[in-house]
């Protein structure tokens, strides 16, 4: 973690290792990502959350109002369910320099604990568990047919 670029690029090898999660909605069950990871708040490691490097904008959208915590000094947009228009998360549309330089899985779209269900994804022969790693190794159109086979 030298420089800021680095830390924005870079992939920590560690997340390799982690299990992917499907998320639904807890409020009306529509699925809204399909490439969670478990994760916290760099804040304040106590709080859980589920993390991804990319939304899709057909499941979830951006809220207008740009607003900030009092954890920290990132600009973050709440993340709506498209289908119920709860939030159900938020994304860090401008990191501060503190979890920039902690940030270590290059996640910026969160989502809350207690509006999402998880479900912890099978890779696409069904045979083990998901881990982000995998996304390295498999194409991504290939992965979109598979997830529903894999659902349960
Ligand atoms: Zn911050
Ligand atoms: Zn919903």
């Amino acid at each position: 973690m030298e420089s800021f670029d680095a830390c924005k690029n870079s992939v920590n090898p560690a997340v390799l290792n982690e299990d992917v999660y499907l998320l639904d909605c807890v409020f009306c069950d529509s699925r809204l990502c399909e490439r969670g990871l478990k994760s916290f708040l760099i804040a304040d490691e106590k709080v859980e959350l589920f993390s991804t490097d990319q939304v899709d904008r057909g499941l979830v959208e951006l809220t207008d109002d740009r607003f900030r915590t009092d954890r920290c000094f990132c600009q973050i947009q709440d993340i709506a369910c498209l289908q119920c228009g709860n939030v159900v998360g938020y994304h860090v549309s401008m990191p501060c320099r503190p979890c920039l330089e902690s940030q270590n899985n290059g996640h910026f779209w969160m989502f809350y604990r207690h509006s999402i269900i998880p479900h912890q994804r099978v890779n696409s022969n069904g045979t083990a568990t998901m881990i982000w790693g995998d996304f390295m190794h498999e194409k991504e159109d290939h992965l979109c047919e598979a997830w529903s086979e894999c659902e349960r």
